[in-house]
């Protein structure tokens, strides 16, 4: 397990796009932490460090959102809105997560049963006491960084 703390939404996506430049073929990244913590920042680096240069935001009205202009493909689920695990079935989840490319999941505790278990973990967390813009990052299930 690594931990890093980060002061700004720089450092957050600065971190991130180091992890994406090691990233390999296949590797399932899962982010979980509480809304606004920046897992969608944290996603943004990510595809940084992937060459993808097409914008990155949260998928709105799909559960998956594929980006192929990089080194290669993201796979960017946030399944917040997801009502019931069916509807990963229904898009074809697995073709997501046994394919070539990156997988990374926001939200994954809520699909966490479909989830295989050599996924990379990474949660993030506020602390009130070490201000507004500190978050802890934790990584786990990865060589380090
Ligand atoms: P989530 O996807 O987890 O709901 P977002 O990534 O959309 O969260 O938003 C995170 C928000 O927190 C952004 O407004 C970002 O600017 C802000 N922020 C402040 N400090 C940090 C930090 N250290 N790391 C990441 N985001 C930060
Ligand atoms: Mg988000």
């Amino acid at each position: 397990m690594q931990q890093f703390d980060t002061n700004s939404p720089e450092e957050t996506w600065q971190l991130a796009k180091k992890l994406a430049e090691r990233a390999l073929p296949g590797q399932i990244y899962t982010l979980n932490g509480d809304l606004g913590v920046g897992k969608t920042v944290f996603t943004q680096g990510m595809a940084a460090g992937l060459g993808i240069t097409e914008p990155v935001n949260s998928p709105t009205f799909t559960i998956v959102q594929e980006y192929t202009d990089g080194r290669l493909p993201l796979y960017h689920f946030d399944v917040y809105r997801i009502g019931d695990p069916e509807e990963m079935e229904e898009i074809g989840y697995d073709d997501y997560f046994f394919g070539e490319g990156i997988t990374l999941i926001e939200w994954a505790e809520l699909i966490d049963e479909l989830i295989p278990e050599n996924r990379i973990r990474i949660t993030i967390e506020k602390d009130p006491e070490k201000g507004f813009d500190y978050r802890r990052i934790t990584i786990e299930g990865m060589e380090q960084i």
